[in-house]
């Protein structure tokens, strides 16, 4: 039977002959249709995926030289745009709409071999912690089924989770990669803002998103970085700078690192006790492997929160407005008297509650007589965070925290206020605020047997640093 562990193993079988693309994709598809009770794709692309195996099969066979990511099969998020498929960002408004261009990420995926076999569940435009607001169904964690696997991206984190494919793309906003991997107990990266070219990724707050990798294991994940990340003439947001082999650096010793955690994160009063003293052991096995681990102040971390949903929800409400029903996507059946009118049923009956609060919210920070008690006001709280994390970075090698105060939480339960739901955003947005790269590592396990997480985030464009480290911890 198909085994995956990794991309160099399943390499090494493949040449072997020990197993083929052909009978990987199989495999996958195989496992997606015993699981569809998770609900993690809304589609699979298995006619596809097969001939695709098949002629890299062949090529192989051939003697052709292989792809970096030959015959890896992947699923991806419906946020993001593969032409010809459909791409609907789990919402009613773009229902029946199909890519009509290929993100950059997945122009790279193809060229380096890799098999796209579908398109993953997720919260409605990329804005949720639970995957619960999908107009499609909530997604189920594969570790217990009446838990959520966390979001926006859940469906990516349990088709790693639960073998439907090898890695995932999502996207990562706030926390959308790293939350969803710290439920399912994944490995989750968000590369820094500017990392991965984010042309054909459907906008949510586009100062803060980013593509994202879900893996089993960190080689993998810096191996696909490698593949995606770097210059795009289609996005000038990306940094130019050289993109590192990082999957050539993951066996080189580890030398001690100068590592910074916030107190305040530590003594949160939302933070799980049990997760909290999960962590402090960490820090202490860390310490005796070497390294120095140090406490410092974080004043504003009450702030972090606020501020996220503040920008974000700005940014939102400018970039949903493009779905008004017009030249794709939802156009609504009602008789309407004007223009204006046709763009309100047409938004409020494919737009779902989460979206329509945040397009509401967005609008409110932004107009006239609030523009700077908001909007302007969460800029300069911003910009301060930026300093402060330079600083901090000038000092350390990484900070480390956990990735979300709780582990996943019964589908259903959550419902009561928005307000709760964001509050547990609280460790993860504040990369997205200052650009840096995080990453959820899947150490730890609660006593009520669900995973979690370690976060560890480097600065800026620092990933291969991130990865080496991140791998010497999956390891030991
Ligand atoms: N939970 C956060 C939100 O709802 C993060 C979302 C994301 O990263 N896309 O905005």
């Amino acid at each position: 039977m198909f085994c995956y562990t990794d991309i160099k193993t399943y390499h090494g079988q493949l040449m072997t002959g020990a197993t083929t693309c052909v009978q990987a994709v199989q495999f996958y598809l195989n496992q997606i249709r015993q699981h569809q009770d998770l609900n993690a794709y809304l589609e699979i692309f298995a006619d596809e995926a097969l001939e695709i195996a098949n002629t890299l099969d062949a090529e192989r066979l051939q003697g052709k030289p292989i792809g970096p990511l030959h015959g890896v099969v992947v699923g991806i998020k419906d946020v993001i745009a593969y032409k010809g498929h459909a791409l609907s960002a789990a919402s009613k408004i773009l229902e029946n709409y199909k890519a009509v261009y290929s993100a950059t990420a997945i122009e790279k995926l193809i060229a380096a071999g890799a098999i796209i076999i579908g398109r993953q569940n997720c919260d409605e435009f990329a804005m949720g912690s639970s995957n619960e607001n999908s107009a499609f169904g909530p997604v189920k964690n594969a570790a217990d089924h009446e838990r959520v696997p966390g979001g926006s991206s859940g469906g990516s984190a349990v088709a790693v989770q639960a073998n439907l494919c090898m890695v995932s793309l999502g996207s990562d906003t706030g926390g959308s990669v790293r939350q969803p991997a710290d439920f399912c107990g994944v490995v989750g990266l968000k590369p820094s803002y500017g990392r991965i070219s984010r042309y054909g990724l459907i906008a949510y707050a586009s100062s803060f998103d980013q593509i994202g990798i879900f893996s089993k294991n960190v080689a993998d994940a810096a191996l696909v970085l490698e593949v995606i990340a770097g210059e795009d003439a289609m996005d000038s947001t990306v940094a130019s700078v050289a993109v590192p082999a990082y999957s050539q650096l993951m066996q080189a010793p580890m030398a001690p690192k100068k590592i910074a955690y916030f107190k305040e994160t530590l003594s949160h009063p939302g933070l799980d006790p049990e997760i909290k003293s999960q962590i402090e052991n960490h820090i202490s096995i860390l310490t005796a492997a070497g390294h120095c681990v140090e406490a410092i102040n974080f004043d504003l971390l009450n702030f972090v929160v606020p501020t996220y949903y503040v920008l974000t929800t700005a940014e939102a409400s400018s970039n949903l407005s493009r779905y008004d029903g017009i030249r794709f996507g939802h156009r609504t059946k009602e008789k309407v008297e004007d223009l204006a009118d046709m763009y309100k049923f047409s938004r409020t009956e494919g737009f779902g509650a989460e979206v329509q609060r945040r397009i509401l919210l967005g609008t409110f920070v932004l107009s006239a007589g609030y523009f700077d008690a908001y909007f302007t006001k969460a800029q300069q709280v911003r910009q301060k965070l930026v300093d402060f994390t330079n600083q901090v970075f000038k000092a350390y090698d990484f900070i480390i925290s956990p990735t979300v105060p709780t582990t996943a939480f019964k589908i259903g339960t959550k419902h009561a206020t928005a307000t709760e739901i964001f509050l547990a955003d609280i460790y993860t947005v504040y990369a997205n605020l200052v650009g840096v790269p995080g990453i959820s590592l899947p150490l730890f396990k609660h006593s009520n047997g669900m995973p979690f997480g370690l976060q560890v985030m480097s600065a800026s464009m620092e990933e291969a640093a991130l990865l080496h480290f991140s791998n010497s911890l999956m390891k030991a």
